[in-house]
């Protein structure tokens, strides 16, 4: 049977940092600006990049990659706002349903790609989360939101969540969705909580984005084995 081709994508270097630690043998190679760091792992080929922070970012990337390597999944990682209660600093959510939050929906809907809410893999969702029941994190399974600004203000993330009800915010997730579904190729988010995407989200953030991107980044490196 052919190797499977494992994509991961980050949006800061520091997300990441974890993962090259582990995946040191690798052969780098670029396009359209972007470095790809190609390795084999646990049996896969593994791609990785950092796409830089926000959608236009992150749907290059994704297309770069996919079109380049012909990658059989997408795991998008990073750290990513907390939006319910029920998610904590340094728990982990794993993406079922992504989309913006920063743009009519319907606008998606009633135009190409006529689909505005972006389903991650249930293969995908499911081996994460025994990796993250397996090292006892916390983790929970739902909506990603991102948009085009870091969350932290009590007014816009009451608004966000009124509209969506999502457990978590970034910047990137949705756009990797949608690239991923616009070429029938299996992903998932991976995040994990840096802070509560309220008025204090700025100061959580510079606390918690270190740790939480290395707890993200060894989940996503035990789910390889899964997949
Ligand atoms: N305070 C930092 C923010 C960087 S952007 C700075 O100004 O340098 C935040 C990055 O982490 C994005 O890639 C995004 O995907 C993720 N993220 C974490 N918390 C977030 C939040 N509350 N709102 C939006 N994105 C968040």
């Amino acid at each position: 049977m052919e190797m499977k081709t494992i994509g991961i994508i980050g949006a800061m270097p520091s997300e990441l940092a974890d993962i090259r630690n582990v995946l040191n043998d690798a052969v780098v190679k670029t396009y359209a600006g972007y470095d790809f760091y190609i390795c084999t792992y646990k049996d896969k080929l593994i791609i990785n990049a950092c796409c830089g922070i926000a959608k236009v970012n992150a749907a290059l990337c994704t297309q770069v990659m996919i079109d380049k390597f012909d990658v059989d999944a997408i795991i998008n990682t990073g750290v990513a706002g907390g939006m319910n209660n029920k998610v904590k600093v340094c728990d982990i959510v794993i993406s079922d349903a992504v989309c913006s939050h920063d743009l009519e929906l319907r606008l998606l809907e009633n135009y190409p790609p006529y689909h505005s809410m972006f389903e991650a893999d249930v293969n995908l969702i499911k081996a994460v989360g025994e990796v993250c029941n397996e090292k006892k994190i916390p983790n929970h399974v739902g909506r990603i939101v991102s948009g085009e600004a870091f969350v932290s203000d009590n007014k816009l993330k009451e608004d966000i969540c009124t509209r969506l009800t999502p457990l978590a915010v970034d910047m990137e997730t949705a756009a990797v969705g949608q690239c991923a579904y616009r070429n029938n190729i299996p992903f998932v988010s991976v995040r994990c909580i840096s802070d509560n995407a309220d008025d204090e989200g700025e100061m959580s953030f510079d606390e918690f984005e270190k740790i939480a991107a290395k707890t993200v980044a060894e989940i996503v490196l035990d789910t390889i084995e899964k997949l």
